[in-house]
């Protein structure tokens, strides 16, 4: 989270704009909390510049959830298409499986999901009803910079991403999706809240047994307020993207701001990770996540001993998921460069001590 995020969240936390009230305490049906939604809503259109046939949705059951009610509301229960691409779109499978014929288009379980099998070479079904993607592998740290063109490969298909990790740290192509969802807990805001952009005419399709609460329609027809949203992490939200709205960079400002700051942050680690004998990321350089950067050291015994000094630099977090071993460095939004140089300063002086 930005600091200034946190601090403006303090400073309002007992009274927010002289309604007696904290945000947790206010009807989620009462004109207060009807403006904060409206506001979050409208800024985040406006950030994303998602277009008017696209509705947002402020959901609840994070991006797991939604690998279950993407097919509730989508398949049909007949034939989807997924690009195997990490750890995420593998569960997103596994879960589509139970509500319909789900198979793997693309995959690159061949060499550890460390690459992105060319949009060519996929072998889509023309009867999909949609093609899966996980846009950023959260923890193998291999981002697609470029949505494919589905209708360039031969396909109607709607194409659904998984932009939980890296949603609103660049602009979207949004001629080239018919989906978007991602949790709100990497880039937005705190974890609680789950965000859902969808085309108009993906609508009303939802399997019977799909929950009113989780069909799509019921949701967007009722401006999310069907059952009570998430109404403090929609706040929080809201905050956060006015602070993007603030934020610029080399003349650019909002997303597009957020993008060339990601850019510039993510190539100083890499570099410094590529120019180093002691330290590697395994991933191809075309597909390298700007947002999470798994790398290793040569001498895995020395893995305590990085985290511990890391530790006391003040250098959290930065221990690899389970699956993959490791380090990694996850640099959201919010993550300053500073941050960055630090996590490089240090890794250049654990490395000198090694020798
Ligand atoms: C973090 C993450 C999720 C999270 O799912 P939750 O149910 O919110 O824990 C899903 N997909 C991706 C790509 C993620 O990074």
């Amino acid at each position: 989270m930005p600091a200034e995020v946190l601090q403006q969240a303090a400073a309002e936390m007992l009274d927010w704009h002289g309604s007696g009230m904290s945000v947790m305490e206010m009807s989620h049906r009462g004109q207060e909390f009807g403006v904060i939604l409206k506001n979050a809503e409208a800024d985040l259109r406006e950030l994303l510049c998602v277009p008017a046939h696209f509705r947002i949705l402020f959901m609840q059951g994070g991006g797991l959830a939604e690998n279950a009610i993407v097919p509730l509301n989508l398949s049909r229960g007949e034939t989807v298409d997924f690009v195997v691409t990490g750890s995420w779109s593998q569960k997103s499978l596994k879960e589509a499986r139970r509500y319909c014929a789900a198979r793997v288009a693309a995959s690159n379980e061949a060499d550890h999901h460390t690459s992105l099998p060319a949009p060519a070479s996929w072998q889509l079904d023309r009867g999909a009803r949609y093609v899966h993607l996980c846009s950023n592998e959260t923890i193998n740290g291999v981002e697609v910079h470029e949505l494919p063109d589905l209708k360039a490969l031969g396909s109607d298909a709607p194409l659904v991403i998984d932009f939980s990790s890296h949603v609103a740290s660049r602009p979207v192509d949004w001629s080239r999706v018919g989906l978007a969802f991602g949790g709100a807990q990497k880039n937005l805001g705190p974890a609680g809240l789950t965000l859902v952009v969808v085309r108009e005419d993906l609508l009303g399709h939802a399997l019977q047994a799909c929950p009113s609460a989780f069909d799509y329609k019921t949701v967007a027809d009722n401006h999310s307020m069907y059952n009570t949203p998430p109404t403090f992490a929609i706040y929080m939200a809201g905050l956060t993207f006015q602070w993007l709205k603030r934020q610029t960079e080399g003349g650019l400002s909002g997303v597009a701001a957020m993008e060339a700051r990601n850019i510039t942050k993510a190539q100083l680690l890499y570099d410094f990770i590529d120019q180093s004998a002691f330290y590697s990321n395994k991933v191809a350089k075309d597909c390298r996540s700007r947002m999470n950067v798994p790398f290793f050291l040569r001498d895995e015994s020395r893995n305590e001993a990085f985290l511990a000094g890391a530790k006391a630099a003040g250098l959290l977090q930065l221990k690899g998921h389970k699956s993959v071993g490791g380090m990694r460095a996850s640099l959201y939004n919010a993550m300053p460069i500073e941050g960055v140089r630090a996590l490089v300063d240090y890794m250049r002086q654990f490395e000198q001590t090694q020798v």
